[in-house]
Order: C-alpha cells, then sequence, then structure tokens
C-alpha cells in the first residue's frame, strides 16, 4: 500500500502539471476566463432544469463543447451530451458533468435566484432549483473543456466529455449506458468527476480511496389493514398502528442486526395514510431510503425490511390476504461508488502538488448516492475516481468553526456555495487530473 503511494507520487512529481510554471499558467489562464464562466454558470443557475428534462442546459453544453472544437452528440440517452476530441494515440478519457436540479423553491436570496417551475415525473408541479450545484459542475466542465482544447500539445489520447441527465433520479447514467455510450463512442479506460461539498470550504478538494459513496434504494412498503368506523376500532386491523409499528421496528435493523462496524442507514422518509378523523384507512404508505456500502449488508437490510413488515403485520393480526406488500424499486436503484485506486493515488498526489497540501484532504466516505458508480460497473477494467471540491464560503465556515451541522446542506433550499471558488478550483483540477492521464510524459 504504501509503496504504491510513494510510486504515484514520485510518478507525479515528474511530470508536466506539477511543475510550478504550469501551475501558474494554468491558474492565470482559468482566472482570465472566470468572468465568462461565472455569467454561464449565473445562467445556468437562474435556469435549472429537472431530472431528463435538462434540454436548454443539454443545448448549452453542446454549444460550448462545439466551440471548444469538440465532436458533439446530443440526445444520448434522453438529454445526455458526448463530446468527443480525438488527439492522436493513448488513453481515453471521460469526464463528467451531471446537469438536472432538484423539486426545491429556491429560497437563497441571491440575484439570479431561480424562479423557474416545472412538473416531475411523479406529476408534482413545484419549483426547481439548483441545489445540488450540477450547475457548478456543468460550468467547470465547460472551463476544462476550454483548456484541454488550448493545450492539445500537451497531451495524446482521446478525450471524451460528456453531460449527463438524471443524477437526481438515478436514471441518467444507466440511460447513456443503454444508448450506447460505450459503445457508439471511444470507450472510455479512464473515467473523472467532482461534486461540489457543503463539508468542505471552498476550494478545499476531498477524496476517498476505495469506496466513497454508498448503495442507495427506494423501498415503498405498502401496509394493508382492514379499514371502518374511527368508533369500532374492534372492527378494524388499523393499518396505521401497524405502520407505525413497523417503523420503530425498523430501527432495530441497523441498531441490532448491523455489524456496528458497518454502515448503514433505514430512513422512512414518508407516512401517507388516511383522508378524515373519524375513519380508519384500509392502508398506509411508508418510502423508504435504504443504504450502505457493501452487497451484503444491503441484502440484510432489505431482508430485514421485508420480515419485520410480515412479521408486525402478524402480530397485528392482518389476515394472510392482507400482508404488507414491500417493494424495492430496482429501476431507481445507485450502486454504491468506488474510487480505484491507482487513479485515485496518482491524481491526489497531482492535486498537492498543484493546490499545495492544506488544500487536498482525505475525506471519509458518505452515505450519499452517485450514479457515477454506473460506468465502473459497466466496465470494471474503468480507472474511475470522484473528488469533492468544497463550496462552503470561507467567512460562513470560520463562522460555525466548521460545524457543518450549522450550515446548509446539499439539497438545502439555503445551498449557495462560493461558486467562483468552486468553478475555478474544479476547472484547474479537472485539467491537472485531465493531464496525469493523457499528459505527454
Ligand atoms: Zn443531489
Ligand atoms: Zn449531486
Amino acid at each position: 500500500m504504501r509503496r504504491k503511494i510513494l510510486a504515484a507520487m514520485l510518478w507525479a512529481s515528474a511530470m508536466t502539471p506539477a511543475a510550478p510554471a504550469f501551475a501558474q499558467e494554468l491558474n492565470q489562464a482559468v482566472r482570465r476566463d472566470m468572468p465568462d464562466l461565472m455569467a454561464l454558470y449565473r445562467d445556468l443557475h437562474a435556469n435549472p432544469e429537472l431530472s431528463m428534462q435538462e434540454t436548454r442546459s443539454a443545448e448549452r453544453m453542446a454549444a460550448e463543447a462545439r466551440r471548444a472544437g469538440f465532436t458533439v452528440t446530443t440526445g444520448v440517452g434522453g438529454t445526455g451530451v458526448v463530446a468527443v476530441m480525438e488527439n492522436g494515440p493513448g488513453p481515453v478519457l471521460m469526464l463528467r458533468a451531471d446537469m438536472d436540479a432538484l423539486p426545491l423553491v429556491e429560497q437563497t436570496s441571491l440575484a439570479f435566484a431561480s424562479r423557474a417551475r416545472g412538473t416531475t415525473r411523479e406529476g408534482l408541479e413545484t419549483g426547481i432549483m439548483h441545489a445540488c450545484g450540477h450547475d457548478t459542475h456543468m460550468t467547470a466542465w465547460v472551463g476544462a473543456a476550454r483548456r484541454m482544447a488550448a493545450s492539445r500539445s500537451q497531451w495524446s489520447g482521446t478525450l471524451v466529455m460528456i453531460a449527463q441527465p438524471g443524477e437526481e433520479t438515478s436514471q441518467g447514467a444507466r440511460a447513456m449506458l443503454d444508448d450506447g455510450l460505450f459503445t457508439r463512442f471511444p470507450r472510455p479506460t479512464h473515467a473523472i468527476a467532482f461534486h461540489d461539498a457543503a463539508s468542505l470550504p471552498a476550494g478545499v478538494i476531498g477524496y476517498a480511496v476505495g469506496p466513497a459513496l454508498a448503495n442507495v434504494d427506494s423501498v415503498d412498503i405498502q401496509v394493508r389493514g382492514v379499514g371502518g368506523h374511527g368508533a369500532y376500532p374492534h372492527t378494524t386491523r388499523d393499518p396505521v398502528v401497524l405502520a407505525a409499528r413497523i417503523v420503530t421496528s425498523l430501527q432495530t435493523l441497523v441498531s441490532r442486526e448491523i455489524d456496528p462496524l458497518d454502515s448503514a442507514v433505514v430512513t422512512v422518509g414518508s407516512f401517507h395514510a388516511g383522508t378524515k378523523h373519524n375513519i380508519i384507512s384500509d392502508e398506509a404508505r411508508l418510502q423508504l431510503t435504504v443504504r450502505s456500502f457493501t452487497p451484503g449488508v444491503r441484502a440484510h437490510l432489505l431482508a430485514g425490511i421485508a420480515r419485520i413488515a410480515r412479521g408486525e403485520a402478524i402480530a397485528a393480526g392482518v389476515p394472510e390476504e392482507r400482508m404488507p406488500v414491500v417493494t424495492v424499486r430496482e429501476a431507481e436503484a445507485t450502486p454504491a461508488t468506488v474510487n480505484t485506486e491507482a487513479l485515485t493515488q496518482s491524481s491526489v498526489a497531482l492535486f498537492r502538488a498543484h493546490f499545495g497540501e492544506a488544500r487536498v484532504r482525505a475525506t471519509p466516505p458518505v452515505m450519499g448516492g452517485e450514479d457515477f458508480s454506473r460506468y465502473l460497473i459497466a466496465d470494471p477494467r474503468l480507472e474511475s475516481l470522484i473528488f469533492w471540491v468544497g463550496g462552503v464560503p470561507q467567512a460562513r465556515w470560520d463562522a460555525v468553526q466548521g460545524d457543518v451541522a450549522q450550515l446548509p446542506s446539499l439539497h438545502s433550499p439555503f445551498w449557495a456555495p462560493d461558486a467562483e471558488r468552486v468553478i475555478e478550483t474544479a476547472t484547474e483540477a479537472m485539467v491537472v487530473a485531465a493531464l496525469g492521464v493523457l499528459g505527454r510524459r
């Protein structure tokens, strides 16, 4: 392990991107581009689009990539964009940005805050907001595309830049793969992405080696009872009381059944039943998010949920034909995201050389999910890395002394990153990592 890290560092220090002159040049070029990139960012932020509806964002990405000299294909897996630049023999590197925003009413007081509204695939009419920062991802993607195109003499290989739809609904990566991302276009040997982070100060890079983000499953439980009049509970089997028991018993899955050294989450995020004070409903509906890192823990949690739901229903005297219906939404599942060792270590060594030790931190894996994981699953030979770029404005970070519980998280309607710092850092980091893979040696 240690020898590998040392080798990666030696290798990195021998390469062009780590040279101070290069670092300065890259930083200056990105700085010159920042006014234009920030205009693009504000436009994307003010015009967010829901998952799999990213037509306007995709048009902007495609136009920018074309202008930079890439060969662009649109409509890949819905609204996905694939921009290819072939530049001699060498590795095939895929850089990915995701484009979708969230069904939220923005509550930042930014001058360019979103007032967009739309309808989700579930038919919910809602505000829309880039509360996960995918607008910073798209902007840095454009910044990196421009720099890579401008520095073609410094690298050899093929660059495949993709703008992916539907990350939030875990549909986009799969849709692009199903539409031939790895067959119609040069097949990547390496894949890199970044995500802005609400748990790091702006401009600080975070990374995890190995598992970085969790398996995420969505589970529905239809708890069926026997309805009736609220005055005559003895003639019913009350699904509200039963569902409440199921919610409570589910808490023991993680606390009593999973090895304390393994990670797991079972959250009941939605509980709906009934219409009126004096009617005992005949069903209750629960929606769960279930998170883990390993296939074994995932299987245990999913089996445990079904067992507990059925067991509580039996205890409540529900007839066999009215047992709860537990549905794992396989189509929405997100597998754990893994950062492969060689690419992670070599990129991190380059980041340290470029940004300095203080701006690069090892961070623990998180229980969030990312469908970036699907690319490595589709081709296990791939070298794959997703890293974090901190977005918390420095003054806010200092004010709470880094206690992120006091700050808005990703997906909060108040999330307002220091976008300038995120985009500048991420653009440089993407270029540094890209040249680490494709750079002429
Ligand atoms: Zn998100
Ligand atoms: Zn996100």
